[in-house]
């Protein structure tokens, strides 16, 4: 019974060579099959050429669904074995929710990260001096389902996403970045320790202390130096309850000085701060589900009905939070923040919800756009980092490129401080260096296919291309660096990393996966032979 299910579902090892005898003749290479042990190889699934972004659809050879960081280990190990077929790729996929094919391989193996057996291991801190409280996590682990577990103990991480159902080995490789990241750094900057297997199939445990290098070279290295299995993640007291706010502005400098103020000046106070601008009624409908109350008062004082402005408006999220130890009467503080800040007169609005219901927000607005048929459609997503010197003129490029009436989606802005980040990890954020406020922009945008077709999706995708041009172009001086980045040249790779983070990546990729064999959907290096 077990073996004729093997068969409907799996292919041998064997049969999987025979498979890229086929392929990829002439052939030069084979192996006994005695080599690859109890490695199975599932014929390609739907789900590892696809991701949330739907615009790219590489179909990869076969898909590894491991059950042990060993069997990633085996696989990189034949897959750059010199008598082996030097042409295959190995992409890890968490959750698959890349924009543009990054956990994809054409023509080479997807490991399926889920598969690994979920490990979720709570220490709390006895207290002592260097004690912190942390929890191991598996790489194929869901940030949603380590906030289950960790709450269950009154912790949580300090540092998220704005979604949730993104795996730790995904959002570690790219950065993790949401409103708390102005406090506590992105989630890379929370990370105590990681085990990867490298290109060449080493195992590998690795700190800020111990294999540092790699350690660093994962954190932000969009899956290039190794696939992270397991990863130990700071946690801190959780709290219970969070006062969430919005306030709305007519002027895009006030609007930044208020954030800037939020993350500078009430960094103790506030916990929480994100942004967006407010196109239409739509900007708002979009991500206001717990603000639906208030949505009766704040659509008509902003868009009067028979009126034809074309006005935009900017509104700052921020967020309080309620620690048991703080005994901190929410209103109070908000009023007290609120009071420092110049948006329009009463247009400020609040609303009281849990800490787990505040961090899976998202997860509220997903099942509203599924309902609709509106989730699993082409994203044509674009974030940028954008140094503060920059980012009036980048919001006017913005501005100028789009078409404000018919954006469906929000577009998120909001400041981080460099400091938080650490310079060895591989992200990269733009410079000048010295300018320690940095505002990431995502322009988060579905093409609803009621009323995009194929040539608005590619419109679409051009004009996410002019701003990125624009926005790296020398004259126009906004220097700004793609965030999740996609380029299809090397000489694109070198100019987003800048010349000492370039020879650094190359340096690491030589020495941790010199056969070029991981994360190919990145398109930064070609396998080698
Ligand atoms: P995948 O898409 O599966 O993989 C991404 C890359 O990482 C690929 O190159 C892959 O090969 C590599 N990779 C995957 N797993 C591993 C591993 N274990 N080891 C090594 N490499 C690996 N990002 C933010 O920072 N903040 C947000 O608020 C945010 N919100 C989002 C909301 C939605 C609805 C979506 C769809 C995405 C959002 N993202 C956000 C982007 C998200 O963080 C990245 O797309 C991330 O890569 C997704 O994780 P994943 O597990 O789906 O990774």
């Amino acid at each position: 019974m077990e073996s004729s299910s093997l068969f409907r579902n799996k292919i041998s090892f064997l049969s999987f060579l025979v498979f890229l005898l086929v392929l990829s003749s002439p052939c030069k290479f084979i192996q006994s099959p005695m080599d690859f042990g109890p490695l199975n190889l599932l014929q390609t699934t739907k789900t590892a050429s696809l991701d949330f972004g739907r615009i790219y659809f590489n179909t990869p050879l076969a898909v590894l669904r491991p059950e042990s960081p060993k069997e990633i280990s085996l696989l990189l190990k034949l897959v750059s074995a010199s008598s082996f077929n030097r042409v295959i790729t190995v992409a890890a996929r968490g959750a698959g929710h890349s924009i543009n094919g990054q956990a994809q391989a054409l023509n080479g193996i997807v490991v399926e990260m889920d598969s690994l057996p979920s490990s979720i291991e709570i220490h709390k801190s006895s207290g002592g001096h260097g004690d912190y409280s942390y929890v191991d996590v598996s790489g194929g682990t869901l940030w949603i389902e380590v906030l289950e577990e960790t709450l269950k103990e009154g912790l949580a991480p300090r540092s998220w996403t704005d979604y949730l159902y993104l795996t730790i080995g995904g959002t570690l490789s790219n950065a993790g970045i949401s409103g708390q990241t102005f406090k506590y750094g992105p989630q890379i900057s929370n990370v105590l320790q990681l085990d990867v297997v490298t290109g060449t199939g080493e195992l590998v445990t690795c700190s800020p202390t111990k294999s540092s290098d790699l350690f660093y070279a994962v954190l932000g290295g969009l899956g290039q130096f190794g696939i992270i299995t397991s990863a130990r993640i700071l946690v801190q007291e959780a709290p219970t309850k969070v006062k969430w706010v919005r306030a709305f502005y007519d002027d895009f400098e006030t609007f930044t000085r208020d954030q800037e103020l939020l993350i500078t000046t009430m960094a103790d106070k506030v916990d929480y701060v994100e942004g967006f601008i407010v196109l239409n009624e739509q900007s708002i409908q979009s991500s206001s589900i717990a603000f639906s109350p208030n949505l009766t008062s704040i659509i008509p004082q902003l868009f009067p009905s028979g009126s034809s402005s074309s006005q935009i408006y900017y509104c700052i999220e921020f967020a309080i939070y309620d620690h048991p130890l703080k005994h901190s009467n929410l209103d109070q503080v908000v009023e007290e923040i609120s009071k420092k800040m110049s948006f329009m007169p009463s247009h400020i609005y609040s609303v009281e919800v849990s800490y787990f219901y505040f961090l899976n927000r998202v997860k509220v607005e997903e099942m509203n756009l599924r309902e609709h048929g509106l989730w699993d459609v082409s994203h044509p997503w674009l974030n940028m980092f954008v140094p503060k010197s920059g980012i009036p003129k980048f919001k006017e490029l913005l501005l100028e490129t789009i078409s404000s009436s018919a954006f469906e989606g929000p577009i998120l802005i909001y400041p981080i401080l460099r400091d938080k980040w650490n310079s060895n990890a591989s992200a990269v954020l733009p410079g000048p260096g010295e300018e320690r406020v940095v505002y990431i922009v995502g322009m988060l945008r579905s093409a609803n296919p009621t009323r995009c077709s194929t040539k608005c999706l590619n419109d679409f995708l051009t004009e996410n291309r002019r701003i990125t041009q624009s926005a790296s172009d020398p004259i126009i001086d906004i220097r700004a660096k793609q965030y999740l980045p996609h380029y299809s040249s090397e000489e694109q790779w070198q100019d987003h990393f800048g010349e000492h983070q370039w020879r650094r990546l190359v340096r690491r990729k030589t020495e941790y996966d010199p056969l070029n064999v991981l994360a190919p959907g990145q398109k930064i290096f070609t396998r080698r032979s």
